[in-house]
């Protein structure tokens, strides 16, 4: 039987070589897979027929070839299955329904109120914005994949997945277990920041590079980190809780119950500290406040002007440890908080990554800002999906289409 499983195994591995491929290269010939992939032309041809077969792929016109016949082009259906991405924020949740060739159809957002039951409130608001994205499309949820979500905590991965989130009191929730019930769709969790690493890496700005760091600023911050191509996850998938690392002494209360945590200064809730403490008086709406605030410095308010000189000192000296310990080759700047505050910092930040870093961890450093925008979490949590269907652990044959 061995030899059999054997060829199984390879006829699997090479299926996901040619999903992955038509995923992140787009549309292309037999010959050019071939070519490109290094797999025989006879393997690309029966892999494809399959996925032919099945609805997986779809033929998408000819190519001119030099001398011969043209040659079909193949490429992913983009309606063989729907992902379901969600951000789940702590202020916002926005749900995104994609294509399978990750085009967005629709959106919804619900916002989220300070309940006594947050968890509860969570799954009610899950339950609601996936019904709306199906009805929005006309889909039934045989045609969805999958949800995937990215949450602002820990996601352990041990044995059940469960969510532990302190700002909620969530020791150890087995939040993928609740939400699977309520929604009756299979449900992928991560870390908002790995699930918008994994978006900006496949898709984003990051594509090809393979050492990178994407930092998440919004109400929290973490950072997620790519190393040779991949995500670094660490032993229990809580690498880049980059927020709770200490940068004053005896400072600042941090929600995690730590004190003098990046996050409690370049969190939004702690730059608008630093506003308040600077004499200034910043709207209670988090949104309005930071933009309002970058809105400040640009017209040369003298407040404004002491309070982002501070936060690029601060973030920039974290962004700096950061670069000294995993010496990427590029770093990424996203989140709401982290798109405003970035945009308007970005040079100055720079220069003080470069003045506190070691010479040789940023000869080939570049700071920019994440391409995919306000999207980028939804985008990755639908690549967790994604990422389950190219490792052909969906079943692609499963009759939707
Ligand atoms: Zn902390």
């Amino acid at each position: 039987m061995k030899p059999l499983r054997r060829t199984v195994d390879l006829r699997q591995a090479n299926t996901q070589v040619i999903l992955r491929h038509l995923c992140f290269n787009g549309s292309m010939s037999r010959m050019e897979i071939s070519l490109q992939t290094q797999l025989s032309a006879g393997m690309v041809t029966n892999v494809t027929s399959e996925l032919l077969q099945s609805g997986v792929l779809i033929e998408k016109g000819l190519e001119e070839s030099s001398g011969g016949r043209p040659r079909t082009i193949v490429d992913i259906n983009p309606r063989h299955g729907y992902l379901i991405g969600v951000d789940l924020g702590e202020t916002q949740v926005a749900l995104e329904l994609f294509d399978l060739k990750m085009n967005k159809l629709c959106t919804t957002l619900e916002p989220v109120a300070q309940e006594e039951d947050m968890l509860a409130q969570y799954i009610c608001i899950l339950q609601r914005g996936c019904q709306n994205l199906m009805m929005q499309a006309g889909l039934s949820p045989e045609k969805i994949l999958g949800v995937g979500i990215g949450v602002p905590g820990i996601v352990e991965h041990n044995g059940q997945v469960s969510v532990a989130a302190p700002m909620w009191n969530w020791r150890s929730e087995p939040v993928l277990e609740l939400v699977e019930q309520a929604v009756g769709l299979p449900v992928y969790i991560d870390n908002g920041a790995k699930a918008m690493t994994l978006a900006e890496s496949w898709f984003g700005a990051g594509r090809g590079v393979q050492d990178m760091a994407v930092i998440l600023i919004g109400t929290g911050i973490g950072a997620g980190i790519i190393t040779k191509g991949a995500l670094y996850r660490g032993a229990t998938n809580s690498a880049g809780e980059w927020g709770h690392t200490k940068i004053v002494l005896h400072g600042r209360q941090c929600r995690c119950g730590g004190q003098g945590c990046l996050e409690a200064y370049v969190g939004a809730p702690g730059i608008l500290a630093s506003q308040r403490e600077a004499g200034g008086h910043p709207q209670d709406d988090q949104f309005v406040a930071v933009g309002q605030l970058v809105d400040a410095y640009q017209r040369g308010d003298p407040t404004a002007e002491r309070v982002m000189q501070d936060l690029t000192q601060v973030l920039g000296i974290g962004i700096a440890n950061l670069v000294n310990l995993f010496n990427p080759e590029r770093i990424e700047i996203g989140g709401w908080a982290g798109l405003l505050i970035g945009g308007a910092l970005l040079d100055d930040l720079t220069a003080c990554v470069k003045q506190n870093a070691l010479p040789l961890s940023t000869k080939e450093l570049s700071i920019s800002l994440c391409q995919l925008g306000e999207d980028a979490i939804c985008t990755g949590a639908a690549c967790l999906v994604l990422e389950e269907f190219l490792s052909a652990n969906l079943k692609f044959n499963r009759g939707i289409y």
